[in-house]
């Protein structure tokens, strides 16, 4: 019986892979990192770093992406997160703070002005640092699954 991780179910699988149509030498080619050593994606993308060589600024500004790495020059034309970055902050501080607003309304009814001061300003302050995070993150991860837009093989 042939167990997972046999020199035959190696092959095996390599003949259907190639089968398949997988192209062996691209998956390798894939999952080289072009000589850098492997970069933890989550912790890159938290610190706003490159995520090929984990040194480089990932951002320009706040939120805007720098054209490529200063330090091992990836071209960071692949980081496109969309609103990927908006939604996961809008949903999770959205809830905080609707759930904020919902207990102070019901324990205190203060005037409506009120809950305006408090809780606008209190929006910008969860939801601006946390969306470049999330954004270096998503960024990161891209980079780490190769993630990109669907093509069409013709
Ligand atoms: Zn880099």
């Amino acid at each position: 019986m042939v167990g997972r991780g046999d020199a035959a179910d190696f092959v095996f699988s390599a003949s259907r892979r190639q089968a398949a149509g997988w192209d062996l030498k691209a998956v390798i080619a894939v999952n080289d990192n072009n000589g850098y050593p492997p970069v933890e994606p989550i912790s890159a993308g938290l610190k706003g770093c490159c995520p090929r060589c984990g040194k480089g600024k990932l951002f320009a500004g706040f939120l805007k992406v720098a054209p490529r790495c200063e330090n091992c020059g990836l071209d960071y034309s692949f980081a496109d997160p969309a609103d990927g970055p908006a939604i996961f902050v809008m949903l999770g501080m959205g809830f905080v703070v609707v759930a904020l607003a919902l207990w102070a309304e019901v324990s205190y009814n203060p005037p409506l002005w009120l809950h305006f001061a408090i809780w606008i300003p209190l929006t910008f302050v969860l939801c601006l640092p946390p969306l470049r995070l999330v954004k270096g993150v998503l960024i990161t991860l891209q980079y780490a699954h190769r993630a990109e837009e669907g093509r069409i093989d013709r």
